[in-house]
């Protein structure tokens, strides 16, 4: 295929990736977004390979194989609690992809070859495996806090934050020293390499496995950087397009995490968030509650609203919940289910749940028109979740999760919170809605819970 061709059909392809990405703003698009960006990039592999003689095919089709299997079998081993961790593999794969990308622009390029190459195509090429590099390591620490398979507590050692700075000015140097003296093998070259790898564990350790989420969107972002770095390094014009994109869709992401917990990125980063409580102690008694007196509130409640959180992730009760509001609905009553921004422990959780559930998407309803519908309902019924309902966000400006936007679900007429004790949530913060007059706690495994309310409905 002769460049033209090929260029026109990467165009293609990044118009594909633009719209499935508008498209997965939206819950009812998104599906449709994700096979829209999946059939470019799939066009775009295609093509690439038709068009450059990068292997033969034979190990082509042997890595698409291995590649296809590893995963086929992780994707449908993976628990859905256990996605974030995923997710943080995949980051990882995608900066190793880079790093190596870029690496093997120069690898085979003869001494005099590699000195005709542009400063620039240079500097691209020590930015892939430099971020790179970060990411794959970033990546690990970021996995083995999230599975448990390390510590997940912050590692603040003193003067770390002078190491990091230590290390990304030795990178930077190195990496203008292999620009003005391009040797691959060289002591430069190594210098990029192994600070990009020790950079990733330096800077991902002293952050709490409880901000891993927000952290692995901020990698995500570094791997498309990365990838457009690569793209850059060997000339590529779709792996510019679609590292840019992923590389601007991750610190957007980034952003809206920090907004959505009223926390800067500087503060995630640096504060070692998760290894202490605070706030203003709480006093009053919680009011215990059956499943039979619940049953008799849901059946007289004319509006509902439910409010899922991590707790009906771990209890994986999405379907019982929508079992028991198809019920709820018969009976009459309207059933709305509010998703906080930072429910749950990955962006977009609770949706995914839901809609792996089939809620009708119509049913889902934000923050926002949560909280202006919330005073003029019956019931609010809080499905695991905590933080992103505690007052205290609201009211007590002692509290570490002060000024977090919350679902106000206190303004309900009744609340009832299901859940299996007292406990905090991920922040370590004490609920106060949990002693409220208008709450109701429902204690034990949510999906056991449900499933007594609909037990109750169904006799
Ligand atoms: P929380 O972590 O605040 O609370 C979850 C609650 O679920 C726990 O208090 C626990 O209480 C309960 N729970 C656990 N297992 C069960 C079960 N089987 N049945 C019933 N309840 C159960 O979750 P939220 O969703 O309210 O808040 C998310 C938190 O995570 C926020 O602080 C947010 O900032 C943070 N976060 C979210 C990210 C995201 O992208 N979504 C990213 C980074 C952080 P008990 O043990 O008593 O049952």
């Amino acid at each position: 295929m002769n460049q033209v061709a090929i260029n026109l059909v990467y165009i293609a392809s990044a118009a594909c990736f633009i719209l499935g990405l508008k498209m997965l703003g939206r819950p009812e698009s998104a599906p449709r977004g994700n096979l829209l960006s999946a059939v470019g990039m799939a066009v775009a592999v295609v093509v690439t390979l038709l068009s450059r003689d990068i292997l033969t095919f034979e190990w082509i089709a042997a890595g698409v194989a291995l590649g296809s299997i590893i995963g086929a079998v992780a994707a449908r081993r993976v628990q859905m609690t256990a996605m974030p961790e995923m997710v943080a593999l995949f980051n990882g794969s995608g900066g190793a992809a880079s790093l190596l990308v870029g690496w093997s622009a120069v690898a085979g390029t003869s001494v005099a070859g590699i000195s005709t190459l542009p400063a620039f195509g240079l500097s691209t090429v020590v930015a892939s495996v430099l971020i790179g590099g970060l990411t794959t390591t970033g990546s690990l620490i970021a996995y083995g806090k999230l599975s448990g398979r390390m510590n997940s507590a912050p590692v603040q050692l003193p003067g770390q934050a002078f190491l990091n700075i230590l290390l990304v000015a030795g990178a930077l140097a190195a990496g203008v020293m292999f620009v003005l003296d391009p040797v691959v093998g060289g002591l430069p070259f190594w210098v990029v390499l192994g600070t990009a790898l020790v950079l990733g564990v330096t800077t991902v350790i002293p952050i709490g496995g409880a901000d891993m989420p927000v952290v692995i969107a901020l990698l995500n972002s570094y791997s498309g950087l990365a990838a457009s770095a690569a793209g850059f390094a060997i000339n590529n014009l779709l792996l510019i397009v679609a590292g840019a994109l992923v590389g601007a869709s991750g610190i957007i992401l980034t952003d809206i995490m920090c907004r959505a917990m009223n926390r800067s990125l500087g503060n995630v980063l640096f504060s070692g968030f998760g290894s202490t409580s605070g706030g203003t102690a709480v006093e009053g008694e919680a009011r215990p509650v059956s499943a039979e007196d619940t049953f008799l509130m849901l059946e007289a409640a004319t509006s509902v609203v439910f409010i899922p959180g991590y707790g009906m992730a771990v209890a994986q009760a999405q379907h019982v919940v929508r079992e028991l509001a198809e019920v709820l609905e018969k009976n009459g009553a309207e059933v709305k289910f509010a998703i906080h921004p930072v429910a749950g422990r990955m962006p977009g959780h609770m949706n995914v749940l839901l809609a792996e559930a089939n809620v009708p998407y119509d049913q889902l309803i934000d923050m926002e028109d949560a909280n202006q519908m919330l005073p003029r309902t019956d019931m609010a019924v809080v499905i695991g979740a905590n933080d992103v309902v505690n007052p205290a966000a609201r009211e007590d400006e002692a509290s570490p999760i002060y000024g977090m936007p919350i679902i106000n679900v206190d303004h309900a007429r009744t609340v009832i919170v299901m859940k299996r004790s007292l406990g905090a949530g991920f922040s370590g913060v004490q609920n106060r809605l949990f002693f409220a007059e208008n709450t109701r706690m429902l204690l034990g495994d949510a999906k056991a819970s449900l499933s007594a309310l609909l037990g109750e409905f169904k006799d």
